[in-house]
């Protein structure tokens, strides 16, 4: 019964200079970000308006005004709650280099997001030495570097995933122990 359960990411878990990208069947498809002002979060169209949004997201917050057509006193594109899944990035993570394309996919437990990018002619690279070795053997992507690609996972959050993979506080309660000093 959780078909069509959404996840959203956001690249800043502090109150203000967020913005977001949610996810659909384990895979990011609906991205959204922010306003700084009034707190109201809107969709952004696409993967790279979102990395664009996010790169700078610290020297340039983010305000509905960015948007055509929106304003803050335009109602929310969509509010945070557990009818989607939400995932937070950190801000100013690179943006992906031109022609690549970079995936996120949600583990079925919902215990992590597994990054991976598609090279321009559809290759899958899965790590940092991957991509140094793909960008050897390819010079005519020069220019681009491995810092301009991030493998860091958003942080999931743990109130928007359903109940039963939410992760119990175990530990703590564990520490609880019967008083018998008498
Ligand atoms: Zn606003």
């Amino acid at each position: 019964m959780t078909s069509g359960r959404k996840i959203l990411k956001s690249p800043s878990p502090s109150k203000s200079k967020r913005s977001s990208l949610m996810m659909t069947q384990g895979s990011v498809d609906v991205y959204a970000a922010q306003c700084n002002s009034c707190m109201k979060w809107r969709v952004i169209d696409t993967q790279e308006e979102f990395e664009e949004i996010r790169h700078k997201v610290i020297q340039e917050p983010f305000y509905c005004s960015n948007k055509p057509n929106r304003s803050c006193d335009v109602p929310a594109d969509l509010n945070y709650d557990s009818t989607r899944t939400w995932v937070i990035d950190k801000p100013n993570l690179p943006k992906t280099p031109k022609g690549f394309k970079k995936s996120l996919v949600l583990r079925k437990d919902y215990s992590k997001l597994d990054a991976y990018y598609i090279t321009p002619t559809g290759k899958k690279l899965r790590t940092r030495n991957e991509i140094a070795a793909y960008l050897r053997d390819n010079p005519q992507y020069e220019g681009i570097s491995v810092t301009d690609f991030d493998f860091s996972s958003p942080k999931i959050m743990q109130d928007t995933i359903p109940e039963i993979f939410q992760q119990k506080d175990s530990s703590i309660k564990k520490v609880k122990q019967p008083k018998n000093d008498l």
